[in-house]
């Protein structure tokens, strides 16, 4: 063997071995993708908490499911929860005068938008006639977690005579469960 015949083989030799040691890194790469690791990190990132709203507990979530029951409280957790009382400034109208005088502390309410307002969420009384229109603040806060409700039970719970006006104490709930559960 010359010594040019040397050099032409460590050459190739030290070629074959680079281009070995390169394939071994992208079958070492592509093997990680698809590999096991890889796979449950993605899976374990589609999974998070949803706090219950109802029981407070923390459930774990897999996104991928379209809906989901608290493990404590079976609670749709893909449903708002609405559990709340508020009061209402309700002026003296001629319009409503009867509505009003003739509404008592646990009658039934509905809270809803009419047909020709989305927008304005109306307490309305059992006869389905208009009591008021609940103010734009809280209307935000409300119609949202109604729409995405399937059942919205509303209740007066107290009524005071102000004079020149009545003020509603008005509480509601999407909780069938909680639906006789205020305190008068
Ligand atoms: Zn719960």
């Amino acid at each position: 063997m010359t010594m040019h015949d040397f050099i032409i083989v460590s050459v190739t030799i030290m070629v074959v071995a680079i281009i070995f040691f390169l394939f071994i890194r992208v079958k070492k790469k592509k093997q990680s993708t698809n590999g096991y690791t890889e796979v449950s990190a993605t899976e374990e990132m589609k999974k998070t908490y949803k706090l219950c709203e109802r029981c407070k507990k923390k459930n774990y979530i897999d996104k991928k499911r379209l809906s989901y029951i608290c493990s404590s409280c079976g609670w749709n957790l893909s449903q708002p929860y609405i559990l709340s009382t508020f009061s209402l400034e309700v002026e003296k109208s001629p319009d409503t005068k009867d509505f009003i005088e003739n509404l008592q502390a646990n009658d039934s309410l509905f809270i809803w938008s009419t047909n020709e307002n989305k927008e304005n969420l109306v307490v309305f009384n059992e006869q389905y006639e208009i009591i008021t229109v609940i103010p734009e603040k809280l209307t935000k806060e409300l119609l949202p977690k109604i729409e995405l409700s399937a059942n919205v039970f509303a209740k007066l719970k107290k009524k005071m005579d102000h004079g020149d006006h009545y003020r509603l104490e008005i509480f509601i709930t999407n909780d069938a469960q909680k639906k006789y559960s205020f305190v008068r």
